[in-house]
């Protein structure tokens, strides 16, 4: 699903806050043109946490992203777009750690 929201849902108007703001930047030629900015945007996967230890590598979860703006009329505040999609479990990212200083760098058994 990839939703997109032009318009305030409380009096219609389509100049939104943070959008303004992108464009004055673009106009002094300070950003690309393709570039967006915007209240916020919330992402993750739908997950719940009591049962996250269960679901196996691999395995597909939907996920979510979530973009807001505030409308500079009425002060709305409103998605402007929501997408949602799948996110692969995946091993966690190895822990890196330096030759000499690793786990038991401060133990006197290995100096
Ligand atoms: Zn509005």
């Amino acid at each position: 699903m990839d939703k997109q929201f032009n318009q305030c849902p409380n009096c219609g108007s389509e100049q939104r806050f943070c959008e303004t703001l992108a464009n004055e930047l673009k106009e002094k030629g300070f950003a690309r043109e393709e570039w967006t900015f915007s209240y916020e945007t919330r992402q993750g996967a739908v997950v719940d946490k009591a049962k996250e230890a269960d679901i196996p590598l691999g395995s597909d979860v939907p996920a979510f992203s979530i973009t807001t703006d505030i409308c500079l009329d009425c002060g709305t505040f409103y998605a402007i777009r929501l997408n949602s999609g799948t996110v692969t479990k995946q091993m966690p990212p190895p822990k890196l750690y330096k030759p000499g200083q690793g786990q038991f760098g401060n133990d006197p058994r290995f100096s």
